[in-house]
């Protein structure tokens, strides 16, 4: 059933011109958000300078957000020869924001500031739980989190392994957690009354690299590689995250690698990116390795050999282990020369439990991507280790939050 509406040409165009006002308003609001978000604190006088707003523009989007309790006065800045300007910042507590990491061992959920200060965190092991029991696991970190969550909470950020739908909030598929096409963010928003987001957990993990990495600030772009028990990118252009037509950017982990021979990949494919430089792959081929001898203790019990081990005998300098490191960043290296050259971001961040080899196995990876991109492109590529530890997920799926700031508004 439709209504006609019929209005004259003037009331039409007051119609349209109010629309456009409040468009106008809003995205000059979160525009102003952004450069103070940018800044520990800035002058009214120096966010016109780069937002190029008029000063009253300015002044009453300050006075905006002061009385939404966003924003505060913290003192006087450097005078330019007249008078000393007020500084204004963020008060990283106003808002709240609560992000998750589903993690293959354990879940960890956060209390989370508005600048990435983590007030709270919570994390329980898996125990190999999957299906029903993995998603009351997310409920009873949800719950133990909003209990000791301050106010007012904007939303529910959720970083989940697997091929993701963020704009439907369905997990397409997650082979560890065995969710099929789950509803995983109506679910959830039906049990409480905030905004839920769900996100692959690589592309969550490079939100968090972009919004609250040190060293990345200025950047427009930057890519993510999340490597860990699986092994994903996150892509991000023009500061904002690229998920690709089905969601799907960044699914590097599961590129056939070594075409003849590979080992069986979780996801059905043999010789996966993912069954040669993964943290499951190097304590695979560590278990295969392993004969007992007293050179190498740690190897006695083959399928007793853990992450952690690998990580000693790595340290320790055992040779054979070095090489199975070493060559994971040799594939590592030449994945990335793939987004290298169809992409040309210039900064590229690793992050994830392989990160703990470090150096030499990041000196693989560099190496590798030099000799297998085009010089000119591998010159000006920095690929360096994350500043964010293992927060990087747990950072970005509450940074995810801040991709609109409107809900910031919402109470
Ligand atoms: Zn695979």
């Amino acid at each position: 059933m439709y209504r006609l509406y019929i209005l004259d040409y003037s009331e039409l165009l007051s119609v349209m011109k109010k629309a456009t006002q409040e468009q106008t308003k809003e995205h000059n609001r979160n525009l102003v958000l952004k450069i103070l978000l940018e800044h520990e604190s800035i002058s009214r006088a120096e966010i016109a300078r780069i937002t190029h707003l008029t000063r009253t523009t300015v002044s009453d989007i300050v006075a905006d957000l002061m009385a939404g309790g966003l924003i505060e006065e913290v003192g006087l800045g450097s005078s330019l020869g007249g008078k000393s300007p007020t500084l204004l910042s963020v008060i990283d507590d106003s808002r709240c924001l609560i992000g998750l990491d589903l993690a293959p061992n354990q879940f960890s959920g956060a209390v989370v500031g508005l600048r990435g200060q983590i007030r709270e965190m919570i994390s329980l092991p898996v125990n190999k739980g999957v299906g029903e029991e993995a998603l009351s696991l997310v409920t009873e970190i949800l719950d133990r989190l909003l209990k000791i969550a301050y106010q007012p909470v904007v939303g529910i950020g959720i970083g989940t392994p697997g091929l993701v739908n963020t704009d439907s909030g369905i997990v397409i598929n997650a082979v560890n957690l065995d969710w099929k096409n789950l509803p995983l963010a109506q679910l959830l928003q039906e049990r409480y009354p905030f905004p839920v987001f769900v996100l692959n957990d690589s592309q969550a993990a490079a939100m968090g690299e972009y919004t609250f990495g040190k060293s990345h600030r200025n950047l427009e772009n930057l890519i993510v590689i999340n490597a860990r028990h699986g092994i994903g990118a996150g892509v991000v252009i023009n500061g904002r995250l690229f998920q690709g037509d089905g969601g799907g950017a960044g699914e590097i982990g599961h590129v056939v690698v070594v075409p003849q021979g590979g080992l069986l990949c979780r996801c059905g494919n043999h010789g996966c990116l993912e069954t040669i430089a993964s943290a499951q792959a190097i304590v695979k081929r560590a278990q295969q390795l392993a004969v007992p001898s007293e050179s190498a203790p740690w190897s006695s019990f083959a399928e007793e050999i853990t992450f952690e081990d690998v990580v000693q005998a790595f340290a320790a300098g055992d040779p054979s282990v070095c090489e199975i490191v070493l060559e994971a960043g040799r594939y590592l290296g030449h994945a990335i020369s793939g987004l290298v050259g169809m992409l040309n971001i210039q900064k590229i961040v690793l992050i994830g439990d392989m990160t703990r080899f470090g150096e030499v196995w990041l000196a693989a990876i560099q190496e590798t991507m030099a000799r297998t991109s085009l010089n000119g492109l591998a010159q000006k590529t920095q690929i360096e280790i994350g500043g964010l530890g293992g927060n990087a997920v747990v950072l970005g799926a509450s940074a995810h939050l801040l991709s609109d700031y409107s809900l910031l508004f919402k109470r």
